[in-house]
């Protein structure tokens, strides 16, 4: 089974389709990193967003993948940890640009689809309840106001030892909403059959039982 989790930016998404993979088991797959190791590639290979022929090459040659060390979920490139580097500030920078490139998104949903073929996995995103697995009979879309997001993303990039200026954050927050939401290919949209959660007021406890509930219902 599939449990599709969308919203927008640093909404909590990961945090708690964490929460809710290690509580019930499942496995969890975070799609935004995906997309943040595409953009690693292209300025680690000092490449510009128009080099596209070049990207696709680099991309299909590189690996991208997930391990989880002492319980947390990291990304792996090329057999790197890069955890760090693909939350930097020049990554944050280009990523939602490089997100909007449809080769880059058929690449990358080839590749989510294949990786979840097997097991009961949760994904989050931006497309993955409406492109990548729109029967997931589970799907959620997450949202909060902009100011505690910007707080959320200030204390998360703080604890990982990265100083941040608020304003620049709130800018790229808006910035990439704008950009996954306008998108001509997949834009970030609430499904149809999704259920809202707007968690702007909701702890993390609260958000895991309410989606707990949730997933008993469709497993029922
Ligand atoms: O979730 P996260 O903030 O790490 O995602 C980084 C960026 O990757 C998003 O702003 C968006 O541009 C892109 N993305 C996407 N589709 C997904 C997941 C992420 O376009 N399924």
């Amino acid at each position: 089974m599939i449990i599709a989790i969308d919203g927008f930016s640093a909404c909590g998404k990961s945090t708690l389709a964490k929460n809710l993979a290690s509580k019930i088991g499942y496995g969890y797959i975070d799609t935004g990193a995906m997309y943040r190791c595409c953009t690693l590639i292209m300025i680690s290979n000092g490449l510009s967003i128009f080099q596209e022929l070049e990207l696709k090459k680099q991309i299909l040659q590189s690996k991208i993948d997930f391990k989880s060390i002492n319980g947390e979920n990291v990304t792996f490139l090329n057999n790197k940890n890069v955890e760090k580097e693909i939350r930097s500030v020049e990554v944050n920078r280009w990523v939602s640009e490089i997100a909007a490139l449809s080769m880059v998104r058929k690449l990358m949903v080839e590749k989510q689809r294949e990786m979840a073929k097997e097991g009961n996995y949760i994904l989050d995103g931006r497309d993955i309840g409406t492109v990548v697995f729109p029967d997931a009979p589970l799907k959620l879309f997450v949202t909060a106001s902009h100011e505690i997001r910007v707080e959320r993303r200030w204390n998360e990039l703080q604890q990982k030892g990265m100083e941040v200026d608020k304003t620049e954050i709130a800018k790229n927050l808006k910035k990439r909403d704008f950009i996954d939401s306008n998108r001509e290919d997949s834009p970030l949209r609430q499904a149809d059959d999704a259920i809202l959660l707007d968690n702007s007021e909701m702890t993390r406890e609260e958000q895991l039982d309410w989606v707990t509930e949730r997933f008993k219902k469709v497993n029922a």
